[in-house]
């Protein structure tokens, strides 16, 4: 039976070395496989930034995947204008097009505005609604291209779980698979936006979900939790010069939870970019997010998932993939 047919799967409980690993992803991403849309790339990325964001058995709801998967596209249709599916003689929108530029009209969204800005109700009210047309072929079509190793899924439970020995390799791993992705869904826009010119279609991708707007962190950080002093140097923070950073950088984890947000001075933020600190932060971080829960009673974005032990490892994760330079506060 065809992937997107399937209602539900179980990936198969077989050792799987890294070399059956990388090649299963090359024929996932390869030409060979035939690409209608560019959904699959679109949940992929989706799984790839929800790595930290699994519950203790890597499950992942859908609705925590579609909420990921519509931010992706709310920016890619209508803030790039990019063309989901080759231009066919009736000229036909995908649904997921088709939902999103309703939404537009429904809500009475101004098109320029960024997904990041809409309220809390009108995201899930579009969320719900991509959500609900989009699991119907992605989810199945991605777990049979993998080979039926990735994960096991129920469309009608809505959720997936992520294969245990896949998990591994994809933590491990994630910068590369992550550019993979890039690479072939790049080629895959270019291809059926052949009319537009496409500028800077990888960094554009890399970007799509990358929130400007940090102020409600800070706010939660600076004036409830009272976090008054740089993360890094201790300096007390002036009004106004208030920086939100990513411990983990954000090119790493591609999320903004607040277990991994630190309020820093300017010049620290300035030169940490990028970059890990040295291990003690992370014990210091710890000891901050304890404090957090302990003090702030309002439910937090992701501490739900959040485990200190798990900290300790994407920390580690980032140096395998890339992140080996220390910036010494
Ligand atoms: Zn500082």
């Amino acid at each position: 039976m065809a992937g997107y047919d399937l209602n539900e799967g179980y990936f198969i409980k077989k050792q799987l070395t890294e070399d059956d690993f990388w090649s299963g992803f090359s024929s996932m991403f390869s030409n060979k496989a035939v690409h209608d849309t560019s959904y699959k790339f679109g949940f992929f990325k989706s799984i790839l930034d929800s790595l930290y964001n699994t519950d203790d058995n890597l499950i992942l709801t859908f609705d925590q995947l579609f909420y990921k998967f519509t931010e992706i596209y709310w920016n890619l249709v209508l803030k790039y204008n990019l063309r989901q599916k080759a231009k066919t003689k009736n000229d036909r929108e995908t649904a997921l097009e088709r939902i999103l530029k309703d939404a537009l009209e429904k809500e009475e969204i101004i098109r320029d505005v960024s997904f990041e800005v809409l309220s809390d109700e009108v995201k899930l009210r579009i969320c719900h609604k991509v959500k609900m047309k989009c699991k119907e072929n992605v989810v199945g079509a991605l777990f049979r291209d993998s080979g039926d190793v990735l994960y096991s899924f129920s469309k009608k439970a809505e959720y997936i779980q992520l294969n245990p020995i896949a998990y591994a390799f994809m933590t491990k791993h994630k910068k590369i698979l992550e550019k993979m992705n890039y690479f072939e869904w790049a080629k895959f826009l270019e291809k059926v936006n052949e009319d537009m010119v496409i500028r800077n279609l990888l960094n554009n991708l890399d970007t799509i979900t990358l929130r400007n707007d940090l102020s409600y962190y800070r706010k939660i950080l600076f004036d409830e939790f009272e976090e008054r002093k740089c993360f890094y140097c201790g300096k007390e923070l002036k009004e106004g010069k208030i920086h939100v950073d990513h411990f983990i950088p954000w090119s790493f984890i591609k999320d903004d939870n607040i277990w991994n947000l630190v309020l820093a001075c300017p010049e620290c933020n300035l030169k940490k970019s990028d970059k890990l600190t040295p291990d003690n932060y992370v014990e210091n971080l710890i000891i901050r997010n304890e404090q957090l829960q302990e003090e702030i009673q309002a439910p937090l974005r992701g501490f739900a998932s959040y485990k200190k032990q798990k900290l300790r490892y994407i920390y580690y994760w980032a140096k395998c993939n890339g992140y080996d330079e220390i910036w010494i506060p």
